[in-house]
């Protein structure tokens, strides 16, 4: 499989009044291939913004290799518009165009690329059909957001960089958001978002990297991330009136000798393997001070 996004030995610093300068990005590695869902995880201020907007050429690097479908974002030469004609980007927020309507605005972004999807066909896949004719000002934040999707995935992108899409969305609107993103997939368009929803990585990525620090310290997928498929299982249940648990590798052996000694239905009785939220605040917690 090729590779949409190749990131060699990527640093960025920022000027800071306190210590004179920031690192934001340490040195950071990285590979996304083609059709795939990757999701940047990390604390605030890590660095995954950072490095999403540098890979969307809206920022400057201090050194490293980087290539976007082929392309340096930040040496595009005669290629700038073919290049950007593939992209699709999805801000943390956006303050423009705030007297235009939904269906205008969409309409008026499709004009920048050269084979749009048909705006009303995305306004009604982001779920705002029922807004298209309502000025930008008066929507709600996570239909607001709902829109900024929308425009990230006008142009038919091969590429599209998803940067906290889903803040301030209501569950119902997550899960909705979650089944374009595996359509668009599906088409095999590739994905680059950061999330500090876990839920969100276990359901939508195929990879993960945590960065912390500026620093990527795993890239795996969201089942093995830290040694979570080989953890050991919590066995847990209701006795006298206390909940027990046992952790161990053999589960089903410890089932049975409950079933046993029980008799009968072990009461209250569940068997959890870590979850990645909880492999994630361990694996950060170990490196955050
Ligand atoms: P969040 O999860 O909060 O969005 P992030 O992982 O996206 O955080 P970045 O926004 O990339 O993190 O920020 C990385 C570090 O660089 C932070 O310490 C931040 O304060 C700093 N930083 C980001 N942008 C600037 C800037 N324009 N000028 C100075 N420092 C900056």
């Amino acid at each position: 499989m090729s590779s949409a996004i190749e990131v060699r030995g990527l640093r960025k610093t920022y000027p800071s009044k306190k210590n004179g300068e920031k690192i934001a990005v340490a040195g950071i590695d990285l590979q996304v291939k083609s059709g795939e869902i990757f999701a940047l995880l990390g604390p605030n201020g890590a660095g995954k913004t950072t490095t999403v907007e540098i890979l969307e050429g809206y920022r400057d690097r201090d050194c490293g290799e980087v290539s976007v479908l082929g392309f340096d974002p930040n040496n595009l030469g005669s290629n700038g518009s073919k290049w950007r004609n593939k992209i699709g980007i999805v801000l943390q927020s956006t303050k423009d165009a705030e007297d235009l309507t939904v269906s205008e605005v969409v309409s008026h972004f499709a004009k920048y690329y050269s084979n749009p999807k048909d705006p009303l066909n995305v306004i009604e896949s982001v779920g705002l059909s029922d807004k298209s004719k309502a000025r930008i000002n008066t929507l709600s934040g996570g239909q607001r957001r709902r829109l900024d999707v929308a425009l990230g995935i006008i142009g038919r992108p091969e590429i599209l960089f998803l940067d906290e899409p889903t803040t301030g969305f209501d569950p119902e609107a997550r899960r909705a958001f979650w089944d374009l993103i595996r359509a668009l997939k599906s088409e095999g368009v590739t994905i680059l978002l950061t999330t500090h929803y876990l839920d969100e990585a276990e359901a939508l990525a195929d990879r993960v990297a945590v960065i912390v620090d500026g620093k990527i310290i795993e890239t795996s997928t969201p089942e093995n991330l830290g040694g979570r498929n080989t953890a050991k299982a919590r066995v847990s249940w209701l006795e006298n009136g206390s909940r027990k648990e046992v952790l161990t590798d053999f589960p089903t052996k410890e089932v049975t000798n409950l079933v046993e000694r029980f008799g009968e239905e072990v009461p209250e009785l569940t068997v959890t393997r870590p979850t990645l939220e909880e492999i994630y605040i361990s694996l950060i917690g170990g490196e955050v001070e």
